[in-house]
Protein backbone atom coordinates (compact mmCIF):
# COMPACT_ATOMS: atom_id res chain seq x y z
CA UNK A 1 0.00 0.00 0.00
CA UNK A 2 1.22 3.35 -0.70
CA UNK A 3 1.90 6.22 2.21
CA UNK A 4 -0.92 7.74 0.58
CA UNK A 5 -3.10 4.99 1.85
CA UNK A 6 -5.34 6.33 4.77
CA UNK A 7 -6.73 3.71 7.26
CA UNK A 8 -9.64 5.33 8.85
CA UNK A 9 -12.20 4.20 11.40
CA UNK A 10 -15.90 5.66 10.61
CA UNK A 11 -17.85 6.07 13.64
CA UNK A 12 -21.58 6.85 12.99
CA UNK A 13 -23.15 6.74 15.84
CA UNK A 14 -26.77 7.85 16.43
CA UNK A 15 -29.51 9.71 15.75
CA UNK A 16 -28.78 12.00 12.62
CA UNK A 17 -25.18 10.91 12.79
CA UNK A 18 -26.16 7.95 10.70
CA UNK A 19 -27.74 10.18 8.77
CA UNK A 20 -24.55 12.74 7.84
CA UNK A 21 -21.90 10.33 8.18
CA UNK A 22 -22.77 8.62 4.53
CA UNK A 23 -22.43 11.93 3.24
CA UNK A 24 -18.95 12.52 4.88
CA UNK A 25 -17.95 9.51 3.66
CA UNK A 26 -19.14 10.47 -0.07
CA UNK A 27 -16.77 13.39 0.22
CA UNK A 28 -13.95 11.70 1.18
CA UNK A 29 -14.29 8.94 -1.98
CA UNK A 30 -14.50 12.21 -4.20
CA UNK A 31 -11.57 13.76 -2.88
CA UNK A 32 -9.81 10.29 -2.78
CA UNK A 33 -10.73 9.93 -7.17
CA UNK A 34 -9.42 13.89 -7.87
CA UNK A 35 -6.53 13.78 -5.63
CA UNK A 36 -5.23 10.14 -5.92
CA UNK A 37 -4.87 8.94 -2.49
CA UNK A 38 -6.64 5.55 -0.88
CA UNK A 39 -9.38 4.97 1.78
CA UNK A 40 -9.16 1.73 3.66
CA UNK A 41 -12.78 2.44 5.89
CA UNK A 42 -13.45 0.42 8.64
CA UNK A 43 -17.35 1.26 10.03
CA UNK A 44 -17.62 0.53 13.41
CA UNK A 45 -21.45 0.24 15.45
CA UNK A 46 -19.73 1.81 18.48
CA UNK A 47 -21.05 4.71 20.46
CA UNK A 48 -24.51 3.68 19.82
CA UNK A 49 -27.73 2.86 21.75
CA UNK A 50 -27.54 -0.39 19.53
CA UNK A 51 -24.43 -1.17 20.67
CA UNK A 52 -25.33 -0.22 23.99
CA UNK A 53 -28.38 -2.66 23.88
CA UNK A 54 -26.32 -5.89 22.07
CA UNK A 55 -23.49 -5.08 25.02
CA UNK A 56 -23.84 -3.31 27.42
CA UNK A 57 -20.79 -0.91 26.60
CA UNK A 58 -20.76 2.29 24.45
CA UNK A 59 -17.44 -0.11 23.15
CA UNK A 60 -15.85 -3.24 23.01
CA UNK A 61 -13.70 -3.40 25.47
CA UNK A 62 -10.13 -3.42 23.54
CA UNK A 63 -11.32 -0.28 21.58
CA UNK A 64 -8.06 0.98 22.29
CA UNK A 65 -6.14 -1.79 20.83
CA UNK A 66 -8.38 -1.49 18.18
CA UNK A 67 -8.08 2.20 17.63
CA UNK A 68 -4.94 2.70 18.07
CA UNK A 69 -3.62 0.87 14.77
CA UNK A 70 -6.14 3.64 12.33
CA UNK A 71 -4.45 6.93 11.09
CA UNK A 72 -7.24 8.71 12.13
CA UNK A 73 -10.99 8.49 13.65
CA UNK A 74 -14.14 9.79 11.66
CA UNK A 75 -17.02 10.26 14.05
CA UNK A 76 -20.87 11.54 13.65
CA UNK A 77 -22.37 11.65 17.01
CA UNK A 78 -23.12 10.29 20.69
CA UNK A 79 -26.09 10.60 23.03
CA UNK A 80 -29.86 8.72 23.09
CA UNK A 81 -31.14 9.57 26.15
CA UNK A 82 -34.13 7.44 25.40
CA UNK A 83 -31.96 4.63 25.58
CA UNK A 84 -28.40 5.54 27.17
CA UNK A 85 -28.41 8.80 29.85
CA UNK A 86 -26.11 11.29 28.03
CA UNK A 87 -23.39 11.15 30.87
CA UNK A 88 -22.89 7.33 30.36
CA UNK A 89 -22.76 7.15 26.71
CA UNK A 90 -20.05 10.29 27.21
CA UNK A 91 -18.44 8.84 29.24
CA UNK A 92 -18.17 5.74 27.16
CA UNK A 93 -16.89 6.63 23.93
CA UNK A 94 -15.96 10.46 23.15
CA UNK A 95 -14.54 11.83 26.31
CA UNK A 96 -12.67 8.42 26.37
CA UNK A 97 -10.97 9.06 23.21
CA UNK A 98 -10.11 12.78 24.23
CA UNK A 99 -8.16 11.10 27.41
CA UNK A 100 -6.59 7.63 26.06
CA UNK A 101 -5.63 9.19 23.01
CA UNK A 102 -4.54 12.31 24.28
CA UNK A 103 -5.97 14.81 22.53
CA UNK A 104 -5.16 17.58 23.99
CA UNK A 105 -5.81 20.39 21.24
CA UNK A 106 -9.51 20.73 20.74
CA UNK A 107 -9.44 22.82 17.37
CA UNK A 108 -12.57 24.76 15.65
CA UNK A 109 -13.00 26.89 12.20
CA UNK A 110 -15.09 29.94 13.03
CA UNK A 111 -15.90 31.28 9.10
CA UNK A 112 -18.73 33.25 7.40
CA UNK A 113 -19.98 31.81 4.40
CA UNK A 114 -21.44 32.95 1.82
CA UNK A 115 -25.13 32.39 1.77
CA UNK A 116 -25.57 31.39 5.31
CA UNK A 117 -27.31 33.84 7.62
CA UNK A 118 -25.44 34.97 10.57
CA UNK A 119 -26.20 36.46 13.59
CA UNK A 120 -23.52 39.17 13.18
CA UNK A 121 -25.09 42.07 11.09
CA UNK A 122 -22.91 43.81 8.63
CA UNK A 123 -20.03 40.83 8.36
CA UNK A 124 -19.09 39.99 4.98
CA UNK A 125 -17.62 36.66 4.26
CA UNK A 126 -13.34 36.86 4.39
CA UNK A 127 -13.68 39.17 7.53
CA UNK A 128 -14.82 36.35 9.72
CA UNK A 129 -12.10 33.95 9.53
CA UNK A 130 -10.37 32.28 13.02
CA UNK A 131 -9.77 29.55 14.64
CA UNK A 132 -10.55 28.30 18.06
CA UNK A 133 -7.51 26.37 19.68
CA UNK A 134 -9.07 24.79 23.38
CA UNK A 135 -6.86 22.87 25.53
CA UNK A 136 -8.56 19.53 26.14
CA UNK A 137 -7.01 17.67 28.97
CA UNK A 138 -6.66 20.17 32.05
CA UNK A 139 -7.24 23.32 33.51
CA UNK A 140 -10.42 24.03 35.24
CA UNK A 141 -11.86 20.54 34.36
CA UNK A 142 -10.42 18.12 36.77
CA UNK A 143 -12.14 16.10 39.03
CA UNK A 144 -9.86 17.25 42.16
CA UNK A 145 -11.55 18.98 44.64
CA UNK A 146 -14.53 17.92 47.18
CA UNK A 147 -17.69 18.17 49.66
CA UNK A 148 -16.76 18.76 52.98
CA UNK A 149 -19.56 19.42 55.99
CA UNK A 150 -22.53 17.98 54.09
CA UNK A 151 -25.45 18.61 55.42
CA UNK A 152 -24.93 21.83 57.22
CA UNK A 153 -24.66 24.77 57.39
CA UNK A 154 -20.97 24.91 56.98
CA UNK A 155 -21.22 22.64 54.13
CA UNK A 156 -18.67 23.75 51.79
CA UNK A 157 -17.16 22.47 48.33
CA UNK A 158 -14.07 22.66 46.21
CA UNK A 159 -12.78 21.91 43.17
CA UNK A 160 -9.47 22.61 41.56
CA UNK A 161 -7.98 23.86 38.75
CA UNK A 162 -4.64 22.27 37.66
CA UNK A 163 -2.35 23.77 34.67
CA UNK A 164 1.12 22.28 34.41
CA UNK A 165 3.70 23.69 32.32
CA UNK A 166 3.87 20.97 29.26
CA UNK A 167 0.16 21.39 29.21
CA UNK A 168 0.07 24.86 28.79
CA UNK A 169 2.98 24.84 26.90
CA UNK A 170 2.19 22.43 24.22
CA UNK A 171 -1.55 23.89 22.99
CA UNK A 172 0.24 27.08 23.27
CA UNK A 173 3.09 25.36 20.77
CA UNK A 174 0.15 23.86 18.33
CA UNK A 175 -1.29 27.29 18.38
CA UNK A 176 1.53 29.36 17.55
CA UNK A 177 2.57 26.46 14.19
CA UNK A 178 -1.19 27.29 13.06
CA UNK A 179 -0.77 31.13 13.47
CA UNK A 180 2.61 30.57 11.52
CA UNK A 181 1.03 28.85 8.53
CA UNK A 182 -1.70 31.74 8.28
CA UNK A 183 -1.34 35.14 6.33
CA UNK A 184 -2.58 36.99 9.34
CA UNK A 185 0.00 35.34 12.10
CA UNK A 186 -1.52 36.33 14.77
CA UNK A 187 -2.87 34.50 18.76
CA UNK A 188 -5.06 35.67 20.64
CA UNK A 189 -4.99 34.02 24.37
CA UNK A 190 -8.31 34.48 26.86
CA UNK A 191 -7.33 34.74 30.26
CA UNK A 192 -8.40 36.65 33.68
CA UNK A 193 -5.97 36.96 35.60
CA UNK A 194 -7.77 40.41 37.28
CA UNK A 195 -9.82 37.80 39.14
CA UNK A 196 -8.00 34.55 38.27
CA UNK A 197 -5.02 35.44 40.73
CA UNK A 198 -2.94 31.78 40.58
CA UNK A 199 -3.13 29.56 37.56
CA UNK A 200 -4.21 32.61 34.94
CA UNK A 201 -1.29 35.14 35.56
CA UNK A 202 0.84 31.48 35.11
CA UNK A 203 -0.95 31.41 32.03
CA UNK A 204 -0.27 34.78 30.54
CA UNK A 205 3.92 33.66 31.30
CA UNK A 206 3.85 30.90 29.43
CA UNK A 207 2.20 32.94 26.77
CA UNK A 208 4.97 35.30 26.69
CA UNK A 209 7.78 32.70 26.90
CA UNK A 210 6.25 30.95 23.96
CA UNK A 211 5.69 33.84 22.00
CA UNK A 212 9.75 35.08 22.27
CA UNK A 213 10.26 31.39 20.02
CA UNK A 214 7.84 33.13 17.45
CA UNK A 215 8.94 36.57 16.61
CA UNK A 216 7.14 37.06 13.59
CA UNK A 217 3.91 36.54 15.83
CA UNK A 218 1.95 38.72 16.43
CA UNK A 219 0.31 38.32 20.08
CA UNK A 220 -2.63 39.82 22.12
CA UNK A 221 -4.56 38.97 24.86
CA UNK A 222 -8.27 39.91 26.61
CA UNK A 223 -10.10 38.50 29.57
CA UNK A 224 -12.35 36.61 28.91
CA UNK A 225 -15.64 38.33 29.45
CA UNK A 226 -14.72 40.87 27.14
CA UNK A 227 -13.08 38.44 24.61
CA UNK A 228 -16.86 36.66 24.62
CA UNK A 229 -18.14 40.13 23.77
CA UNK A 230 -15.40 40.60 21.02
CA UNK A 231 -16.15 37.65 18.69
CA UNK A 232 -19.79 39.09 18.83
CA UNK A 233 -18.92 43.08 17.82
CA UNK A 234 -15.29 42.19 16.17
CA UNK A 235 -14.63 39.12 15.27
CA UNK A 236 -12.20 40.55 12.23
CA UNK A 237 -9.73 41.07 15.05
CA UNK A 238 -9.10 37.24 15.51
CA UNK A 239 -6.86 35.00 13.62
CA UNK A 240 -5.68 31.70 16.44
CA UNK A 241 -7.37 32.14 19.41
CA UNK A 242 -6.22 30.12 22.23
CA UNK A 243 -7.66 29.21 25.64
CA UNK A 244 -8.20 26.95 28.48
CA UNK A 245 -9.69 24.08 28.73
CA UNK A 246 -13.50 26.00 30.04
CA UNK A 247 -12.78 29.37 28.31
CA UNK A 248 -12.12 26.93 25.14
CA UNK A 249 -15.47 25.24 25.74
CA UNK A 250 -17.69 28.09 26.33
CA UNK A 251 -15.31 30.09 22.91
CA UNK A 252 -15.54 27.26 20.57
CA UNK A 253 -19.55 27.16 20.83
CA UNK A 254 -19.80 30.86 21.00
CA UNK A 255 -17.54 31.21 17.81
CA UNK A 256 -19.90 28.87 15.50
CA UNK A 257 -23.43 30.11 16.78
CA UNK A 258 -21.76 33.62 15.51
CA UNK A 259 -21.50 32.52 11.70
CA UNK A 260 -24.57 30.69 11.73
CA UNK A 261 -26.03 26.95 11.80
CA UNK A 262 -24.60 24.45 13.86
CA UNK A 263 -25.30 22.12 11.05
CA UNK A 264 -22.41 23.45 9.45
CA UNK A 265 -19.77 23.38 12.67
CA UNK A 266 -16.68 20.72 11.59
CA UNK A 267 -14.08 20.39 15.02
CA UNK A 268 -11.30 18.45 15.53
CA UNK A 269 -9.55 16.99 18.66
CA UNK A 270 -5.92 16.24 18.04
CA UNK A 271 -2.88 14.83 19.24
CA UNK A 272 -0.59 16.68 17.19
CA UNK A 273 2.94 14.38 17.86
CA UNK A 274 0.43 11.95 15.65
CA UNK A 275 1.37 9.08 18.71
CA UNK A 276 -2.24 8.25 18.59
CA UNK A 277 -4.98 8.81 16.30
CA UNK A 278 -7.17 12.22 15.97
CA UNK A 279 -10.83 12.24 15.98
CA UNK A 280 -13.01 14.83 13.59
CA UNK A 281 -16.40 15.45 14.26
CA UNK A 282 -19.18 18.03 13.68
CA UNK A 283 -19.80 20.09 16.49
CA UNK A 284 -23.83 19.11 16.86
CA UNK A 285 -24.56 16.15 18.81
CA UNK A 286 -27.73 13.43 17.34
CA UNK A 287 -30.10 16.05 17.31
CA UNK A 288 -33.01 13.30 18.15
CA UNK A 289 -35.93 15.93 17.30
CA UNK A 290 -35.12 15.88 13.54
CA UNK A 291 -33.41 12.42 13.33
CA UNK A 292 -35.10 10.19 10.93
CA UNK A 293 -36.39 12.47 8.51
CA UNK A 294 -33.45 13.15 5.98
CA UNK A 295 -33.27 16.76 6.50
CA UNK A 296 -29.79 17.32 8.93
CA UNK A 297 -27.37 19.52 7.24
CA UNK A 298 -24.11 16.97 6.34
CA UNK A 299 -21.72 20.22 6.06
CA UNK A 300 -20.77 20.13 9.75
CA UNK A 301 -19.23 15.96 8.63
CA UNK A 302 -17.85 17.05 5.37
CA UNK A 303 -15.93 20.11 7.26
CA UNK A 304 -14.88 18.02 9.81
CA UNK A 305 -13.33 15.52 6.29
CA UNK A 306 -11.43 18.67 5.67
CA UNK A 307 -9.75 18.73 8.72
CA UNK A 308 -8.96 14.98 8.88
CA UNK A 309 -7.62 15.23 5.28
CA UNK A 310 -5.17 18.11 6.48
CA UNK A 311 -3.90 16.61 9.45
CA UNK A 312 -3.06 13.70 7.21
CA UNK A 313 -1.34 15.74 5.06
CA UNK A 314 -3.50 15.97 2.30
CA UNK A 315 -4.07 20.17 2.21
CA UNK A 316 -4.64 20.21 -1.49
CA UNK A 317 -8.18 17.82 -1.13
CA UNK A 318 -8.92 19.59 1.88
CA UNK A 319 -9.16 22.75 0.48
CA UNK A 320 -10.74 20.94 -2.46
CA UNK A 321 -14.14 20.22 0.10
CA UNK A 322 -13.93 23.39 1.25
CA UNK A 323 -14.42 25.07 -2.02
CA UNK A 324 -17.04 22.50 -2.90
CA UNK A 325 -19.15 23.44 0.51
CA UNK A 326 -18.72 26.94 -0.25
CA UNK A 327 -19.37 26.80 -3.76
CA UNK A 328 -22.62 25.03 -3.13
CA UNK A 329 -24.18 26.70 0.19
CA UNK A 330 -23.19 30.34 -1.87
CA UNK A 331 -25.33 29.24 -5.16
CA UNK A 332 -27.68 28.79 -2.44
CA UNK A 333 -30.37 26.48 -4.58
CA UNK A 334 -33.27 26.14 -1.85
CA UNK A 335 -34.06 22.86 -3.40
CA UNK A 336 -30.80 21.43 -2.49
CA UNK A 337 -29.56 22.86 0.92
CA UNK A 338 -31.47 22.48 4.03
CA UNK A 339 -34.01 23.95 5.76
CA UNK A 340 -31.50 24.75 8.71
CA UNK A 341 -30.20 26.96 5.74
CA UNK A 342 -33.32 28.17 4.57
CA UNK A 343 -33.90 25.84 2.00
CA UNK A 344 -35.85 22.02 1.21
CA UNK A 345 -33.22 19.92 0.54
CA UNK A 346 -32.44 17.19 2.17
CA UNK A 347 -29.66 15.35 3.63
CA UNK A 348 -28.19 13.21 0.91
CA UNK A 349 -29.28 15.59 -1.58
CA UNK A 350 -27.22 18.67 -0.63
CA UNK A 351 -24.25 15.73 -0.25
CA UNK A 352 -24.65 14.99 -3.62
CA UNK A 353 -24.17 18.15 -4.43
CA UNK A 354 -20.79 18.89 -2.54
CA UNK A 355 -19.42 16.11 -3.92
CA UNK A 356 -20.31 16.65 -7.09
CA UNK A 357 -18.65 20.04 -7.08
CA UNK A 358 -15.47 18.06 -5.26
CA UNK A 359 -15.35 15.94 -8.62
CA UNK A 360 -16.30 19.79 -10.97
CA UNK A 361 -14.87 22.24 -9.18
CA UNK A 362 -16.08 25.57 -10.90
P1 LIG B 1 -25.53 17.40 22.34
O1 LIG B 1 -26.15 16.91 23.61
O2 LIG B 1 -24.38 16.60 21.85
O3 LIG B 1 -25.29 18.87 22.35
P2 LIG B 1 -28.14 17.51 21.15
O4 LIG B 1 -28.75 16.42 20.37
O5 LIG B 1 -28.68 17.88 22.44
O6 LIG B 1 -26.61 17.14 21.21
P3 LIG B 1 -27.63 19.09 18.93
O7 LIG B 1 -27.59 17.83 18.19
O8 LIG B 1 -26.38 19.85 18.99
O9 LIG B 1 -28.14 18.87 20.36
O10 LIG B 1 -28.80 19.94 18.32
C1 LIG B 1 -29.20 21.20 18.82
C2 LIG B 1 -30.23 21.77 17.86
O11 LIG B 1 -29.62 22.07 16.60
C3 LIG B 1 -31.35 20.79 17.58
O12 LIG B 1 -32.59 21.45 17.67
C4 LIG B 1 -31.14 20.31 16.18
O13 LIG B 1 -32.31 20.13 15.49
C5 LIG B 1 -30.26 21.39 15.53
N1 LIG B 1 -29.24 20.73 14.69
C6 LIG B 1 -28.15 20.09 15.16
N2 LIG B 1 -27.43 19.58 14.14
C7 LIG B 1 -28.06 19.92 13.00
C8 LIG B 1 -27.81 19.66 11.62
N3 LIG B 1 -26.74 18.96 11.20
N4 LIG B 1 -28.67 20.17 10.71
C9 LIG B 1 -29.73 20.87 11.11
N5 LIG B 1 -30.03 21.14 12.39
C10 LIG B 1 -29.22 20.67 13.35
MG1 LIG C 1 -27.57 18.36 24.19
Amino acid sequence: MSDRTYRIAVIPGDGIGTEVMPEGVRALHAAADVYGFELDLIELDWASAEHWKAHGTMMPEDWAEQLEAVDAIFFGAVGWPDVVPDHVSLWGSILQFRRVFDQYVNLRPVKLLKGVRSPLAGREPGEVDFYVVRENTEGEYSSVGGRMFEGTERETVIQETIMTRTGIDRVLRYAFDLAERRPAKKVTSATKSNGIAITMPYWDERVAAMSESYPDIDVDQFHIDILAANFVLHPDWFDVVVASNLFGDILSDLGPACVGTIGIAPSANINPEGTHPSLFEPVHGSAPDIAGQGIANPIGQIWSAALMLDHLGEAEAAAAIEEAFEAVVAAGDTRIVTPDLGGAGTTAGLGRAIADAINHPA
